[in-house]
This record gives structure tokens, sequence and C-alpha cells, in this order.
């Protein structure tokens, strides 16, 4: 059972479709982990349904358009659209640990799901990156696979951060995070993640913008590897 969660605000941007394409996955994945979450997605649902079902229709035919027209369905995953074929995904070790919503859009991204297959990357000490997704903004979704007590280095962001543990456990300060948790770091805040002895740590990670490293050597390393 998580005990950590995504924001109400997050719920209800991915029910009323107004969520973006990275945070809807990561929501989605955190779904299959949370019956709470999953309770108050329909609710939430329940009622923009009857929003809708209450308004005046006539009434509002005489308003001006709107400058921008408003979402009024969920984005359609790429995964959702194409139909890839269900067999094509449950190979490989990957299907072990990611749901099937995650399992469909790395398939999607990368081609592959067996996790040795994906495009790891030194991230640092202990720590390898896989990008799923990465906008021209700095706005991504990545996959982390840390090593048992591997320490982030220390860093902020340049927007709310989130994290759901797929694998393992990892502590930030006082808190820990397990598997089916959403951690969200807000803008400002500073944070040093340490996995958790005892075995790895894989996590999905969606932000707006890049992270913004606060030690000298991190800020090297980062220039160095372009995260
Ligand atoms: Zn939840």
């Amino acid at each position: 059972m998580a005990r950590y969660h995504p924001s109400e605000d997050w719920l209800t941007a991915y029910a009323s479709g107004a969520g973006d394409e990275a945070t809807g996955v990561l929501i989605a994945t955190h779904l299959t982990f949370c019956s709470d979450c999953r309770k108050a997605v329909r609710e939430l649902e329940a009622i923009g349904g009857a929003l809708l079902d209450g308004m005046n229709m006539e009434e509002l035919e005489g308003l001006p358009d709107a400058p921008h027209p408003p979402v009024v369905s969920r984005p359609v995953l790429k995964t959702e659209a194409n139909g890839t074929d269900p067999a094509a995904y449950t190979q490989g070790t990957f299907s072990d640990i990611a749901p099937r919503p995650l399992l469909r859009y790395v398939f999607d991204q990368l081609g592959a799901t067996d996790i040795d297959a994906l495009p790891w990357k030194f991230y640092g000490p202990g720590v390898k990156r896989a990008v799923l997704f990465q906008g021209p903004d700095g706005a991504s979704i990545r996959l982390l696979r840390s090593r048992p007590g591997a320490a982030f280095p220390a860093h902020r962001h340049g927007s709310e951060e989130l994290t759901l543990v797929l694998k393992g456990a990892y502590r930030d300060g006082v808190d820990r995070y397990q598997t089916g948790d959403v951690q969200c770091v807000g803008e400002t805040a500073a944070h040093q993640p340490i996995v958790e002895q005892g075995g790895e740590c894989i996590a999905l990670v969606v932000s707006d913008k890049p992270t913004i490293p606060l030690g000298i050597v991190a800020r090297i390393v980062q220039r160095i590897i372009g995260a």
C-alpha cells in the first residue's frame, strides 16, 4: 500500500485530462499500486461529468469564444493509440516491476522492455539514467536505476518534480519512499535521496525543467553528461 501520493491538484489534472502525457504516465502507474487514488480519480471524473451535465448549453451559446479552447478530454497516450500487441511488451525482466501503463510507454518510446536493453547512461556514482522522453524546453520523463546505498548528488529543481518508486526504497531526510510511493518535490526545495542498503532502487521521474546540482563537482559532471 502506497503511503505517499500525488497531490490532489495532480489527480484533478489527470482526471480532467488537463495534465501532460509524461505526468499522466506516472500517475496512471501509481494508480495501479494505489486503490485510494483510483477511488479519488473515479470520484473526480464523476464530479467533472456532473458539472458538464448541469450546464445550461443555451446560456453558453451566447458567450464569446474562449481565447484558448478548454481541454475537455484526457490526452491520448501514443501507447493507447497504436494498439501495440501486448505479447510484445511482456518479455524481459522489466515486466516484473513495471505495471502495464508504464511498460507500454517504455516499449513505445524505446522499443524494448528488457531492463538491461534500455539505454542506461552514467548519472552519478552508482546511479544510471534512461531517458524516455525529453522535450526541447527541458521537460523530461526518465528512469533512474541505483545501486544499494547510492547517494544522489544534492540538487534542487527548476520545477516541481514527481518521483515514483518501482523497485526498492530510498530515504530523503526523515521520509522513506518504497514501491508505489510518489514523492513530490517543490520548485525551490533542495534534497539528496539516498538508496537503502539491501537492493537496487528503480524509479520513474517526471519534471518540467532540468535538475540544478548544488555542488561544484556535480555541476561539472552535469555539464559533461548533459543532464
Ligand atoms: Zn495514491
